[in-house]
C-alpha cells in the first residue's frame, strides 16, 4: 500500500472582511472550510472544481503562500505550520509547484540557465561546473536542447516556457509538485505535449502531483485518484476510474455529464441549475450544494451530510448514501 506523503488535516482558510474607516473585521470569506486529504506516494490526486471552490487555497497553504485559518498539514512526520530553520528549508526544497501562466512564474530579465541554476546555487553545495552539467540535463530531460540555455523567457513559445518552469521545479529533485491548471493557459496542440510530459517525469523521477484543475479531460487522463470540491468542502473523493464511472454525489454527476466526450453514463444528461454558486461569505446551511440540487431534500437544508463509504476509498458527502 501506498504510503502518505502529505496529509491535509481539517483545513481551514477564512480571508476576513473589513469595512470602516478602522477595517473593522463585518465577515469571513470561508474559502476553505475543513478540508482533509492525503496525497500518497507516487500517486497523481486532482483537486477538481469551478472557479472560487477553494482548490487554488488549498495549494497556495500547501506551498506556504498562505497561512491556514486552523488546521493541520503533514508533510513526512512535520506540521508544516509549525516547522522553521532548516525544515522549512528542506520542506521548500522537496515541495514545488508549477502554475498555469509560465510567462508570470518566470523573471524576465533572466536567461533560462540563470533561471535553472539560482535554486540549485540556493539549495545545494555543488560546483560551477556540476550545476552546469545539472542544468543541461534539465533541459534534455524536459525535452530541449542547448541552445535554449541562453535564451529569455520572451523569446520562448508558451510551450518552452512551461517546460522550463517544469525543469525549475524538479531541479531540486522534490517529491511533491503542486500542478495548478498547468496546461490552461496553453494552445490545445501543446497542452498534450506537457501532460505527456508530466507523466513521463512522475514515472521516471518517482515524483506524487497534485493537480488543481477544473478541465475533467485532464483530470481523467493524468490522475490515480481524484476529489470534487465545492464551495470550500469535499463532496466526493475516489479512485479516477470509479468517480467517472459511478459518480455518486449529485454535483459530480453534473459537473461530469457537463462534458459528454468522457462521461461513460451519457444517457443520464443532466444540467447545472443556472445562477452561480452561493457566496462562500455566507454559504448555504446544511449541505452547501442544497441550493442548486435537483435532489436536495428538506434535510439537506439543515444537516450537513456526513461523508460516506460507497466503495474502496471512494467517499461521497449526500445524504442521498447516508444509511438511515
Ligand atoms: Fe443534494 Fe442533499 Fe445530497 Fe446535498 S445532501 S447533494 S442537497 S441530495
Amino acid at each position: 500500500m501506498k504510503m502518505p506523503l502529505l496529509r491535509v488535516l481539517d483545513l481551514r482558510k477564512y480571508f476576513p472582511i473589513k469595512a470602516g474607516l478602522f477595517g473593522k473585521i463585518v465577515g469571513y470569506i470561508k474559502a476553505v472550510d475543513g478540508v482533509t486529504f492525503e496525497v500518497k506516494d507516487g500517486e497523481v490526486l486532482s483537486l477538481v472544481g469551478e472557479s472560487g471552490s477553494g482548490k487554488t487555497t488549498i495549494a497556495k497553504n500547501i506551498l506556504l503562500l498562505e497561512e491556514p485559518t486552523s488546521g493541520q498539514i503533514i508533510f513526512g512526520e512535520s506540521d508544516i505550520t509549525k516547522i522553521s530553520g532548516r525544515k522549512l528549508k528542506e520542506y521548500r526544497r522537496m515541495v514545488q509547484a508549477v502554475f498555469q501562466n509560465p510567462f508570470l512564474s518566470l523573471d524576465p530579465r533572466m536567461r533560462v540557465n540563470e533561471i535553472l541554476s539560482e535554486p540549485l546555487m540556493a539549495h545545494m553545495k555543488l560546483t560551477r561546473k556540476e550545476i552546469e552539467e545539472r542544468v543541461t540535463r534539465l533541459l534534455e530531460i524536459i525535452g530541449l536542447d542547448s541552445s535554449f540555455m541562453y535564451k529569455f523567457p520572451h523569446e520562448l513559445s508558451g510551450g518552452q516556457a512551461q517546460r522550463i518552469a517544469i525543469a525549475r521545479a524538479i531541479a531540486l529533485e522534490p517529491k511533491l509538485v503542486i500542478l495548478d491548471e498547468p496546461t490552461s493557459a496553453l494552445d490545445v496542440s501543446v497542452q498534450a505535449q506537457i501532460l505527456n510530459l508530466l507523466s513521463e517525469l512522475k514515472e521516471k523521477l518517482g515524483l506524487s502531483y497534485l493537480m488543481i484543475t477544473h478541465d475533467l479531460s485532464i483530470v481523467k487522463y493524468i490522475s490515480d485518484r481524484t476529489m470534487v470540491i465545492y464551495l470550500g468542502k469535499i463532496m466526493e473523493e475516489g479512485p479516477t476510474e470509479k468517480i467517472f464511472e459511478e459518480p455518486h454525489h449529485p454535483y459530480t454527476q453534473i459537473l461530469l455529464s457537463s462534458v459528454p466526450d468522457i462521461y461513460s453514463r451519457k444517457s443520464e444528461k443532466k444540467t447545472i441549475p443556472r445562477g452561480e454558486p452561493p457566496s462562500p461569505v455566507n454559504p448555504p446551511q446544511g449541505c452547501r450544494f442544497h441550493t442548486r440540487c435537483p435532489s436536495a431534500m428538506p434535510l439537506c437544508k439543515e444537516k450537513t451530510p456526513l461523508e460516506t463509504q460507497v466503495d474502496e476509498g471512494h467517499l461521497v458527502s449526500c445524504w442521498l448514501y447516508v444509511r438511515k
